[in-house]
């Protein structure tokens, strides 16, 4: 609905992801947005400029200027109220970041008055290359947004992040981007935790979870991208969240984040604790790493601090604490009884019995509870409508 009549330039750099931009150009039209289509030289080597324009019925253009015609990639900076670079590939990054110019795509770029979206697509140690990350930092720092890239097997064989998005995965994004801000999140600061914590055992062995991250993250990518301000204290996932609006704060341990949580909850109006914070840790880390020697090994755990109880005692009148509980039995009594308990505002209750919900994957099913004995009930969806539907009951987005 959001992007019906919205003029989007999808820029296409030289990637084989290069096929996912055709679908993403179909899906972009079905849903009634209007696509101008650039390619790059090296993009024209993946997909024929053709299908883009049989597809987004209009010429794509591939130059600056054409034999009998001047490209004008000013007019056309104006005229978009988007640019989408999907795929952007390492060489297309490092162009935009150091403002070359070119060719087409980094031409209309320089030009363009509108926000512009960037949907990396590369190899994984190409992504993780020194100058690619320093070129997104600096994109970063222009002010223009960046889509997290897929982990997976790549077409060079290797397998690790730089996979192009999949297009329903960008679609998502832009729908949430051409959602009319919602005005309570504008000057909002939120605490979120997220991911598992490890505690060490000894230098090399620890106890953790199988939490990936990925809830919470979504919660605070959305609440980012609906003009709040998000401290994010992250576990050890394997996600690198990375958006204007987003600070990250990386911790291994409960303890760290606990220290980090209580650092920031003074400055932010809500916390969400997405955290699957470990209940217990070894009573001590052994300094070098425990030899095998007998046939059992007693570990003794002492017990870790509840991050959310403590919020729950520090919180002002005019704080929200929202907590997570993840049920294996007596759901709705376990959950209600925590939210009494670490003194919630909200509680987000997933049960394991639900299939598809939980650790791990990419789909949820949560019931939410609040304070005042209200419940709202969610169908089975991805994590990232999931995270829209509690930011919209928690923060009333
Ligand atoms: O009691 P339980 O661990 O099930 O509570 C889950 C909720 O409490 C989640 O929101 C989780 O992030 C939070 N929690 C916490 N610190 C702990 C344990 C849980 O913040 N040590």
């Amino acid at each position: 609905m959001a992007l019906n009549g919205k003029k989007i330039i999808l820029a296409v750099s030289g990637s084989i992801a290069a096929y996912k931009a055709v679908y993403l150009t179909r899906l972009l039209v079905k849903a009634g947005a209007e696509v101008q289509v650039l390619m790059t030289d090296s993009a024209k080597a993946f997909v024929g400029p053709l299908t883009f324009a049989t597809l987004s019925k209009r010429p794509v253009l591939t130059d600056v200027s054409a034999e009998d015609a001047w490209n004008n990639h000013v007019e056309l900076g104006l005229w978009a109220d988007l640019m989408l670079v999907a795929p952007a590939t390492a060489n297309t990054l490092a162009r935009l970041a150091h403002g070359l110019c070119d060719n087409i795509v980094s031409a209309v770029y320089l030009s363009a008055r509108c926000p512009v979206m960037l949907a990396p697509a590369m190899d994984v140690d190409m992504w993780h290359h020194p100058a690619t990350r320093a070129n997104v930092r600096t994109l970063l720092a222009y002010g223009n947004h960046l889509l997290p890239v897929g982990t997976g097997e790549l077409a060079s064989g290797l397998t690790g992040e730089g996979r192009l998005a999949e297009p329903e995965e960008i679609m998502a994004h832009l729908e949430a981007f051409f959602q009319p801000p919602h005005p309570s999140l504008a000057g909002h600061r939120v605490l979120v935790t997220a991911g598992p914590t490890y505690e060490g055992i000894d230098p090399v062995r620890f106890i953790g979870n199988r939490s990936s991250g990925k809830m919470g993250v979504a919660i605070a990518e959305v609440i980012a991208e609906r003009g709040g301000e998000v401290v994010l204290v992250l576990g050890p996932s394997a996600l690198k969240p990375e958006m204007p609006g987003l600070a990250v704060v990386r911790v291994e341990t409960a303890q760290e984040m606990y220290d980090a949580a209580v650092a920031a909850f003074p400055s932010c109006q809500t916390a969400i604790m997405a955290a699957a914070v470990a209940d217990y840790r070894p009573a001590e880390m052994a300094a070098q790493k425990i030899k095998k020697t007998g046939d059992t090994l007693t570990l003794t755990l002492v017990k870790n601090p509840d991050i959310a109880a403590a919020l729950g005692q520090q919180k002002r009148p005019n704080q929200r604490l929202v907590g997570f509980a993840l049920e294996t039995n007596d759901a709705e009594a376990n959950a209600q009884d925590k939210l009494r308990r670490k003194q919630m505002d909200f509680i987000v209750m997933n049960t394991l019995q639900d299939e598809g919900a939980g650790f791990g994957g990419d789909t949820n099913k949560v019931t939410i509870y609040t304070a005042d004995n209200k419940s709202h009930h969610f169908q089975l969806s991805t994590k990232r409508k999931v995270a829209e539907d509690i930011v919209g009951v928690v923060l009333n987005g």
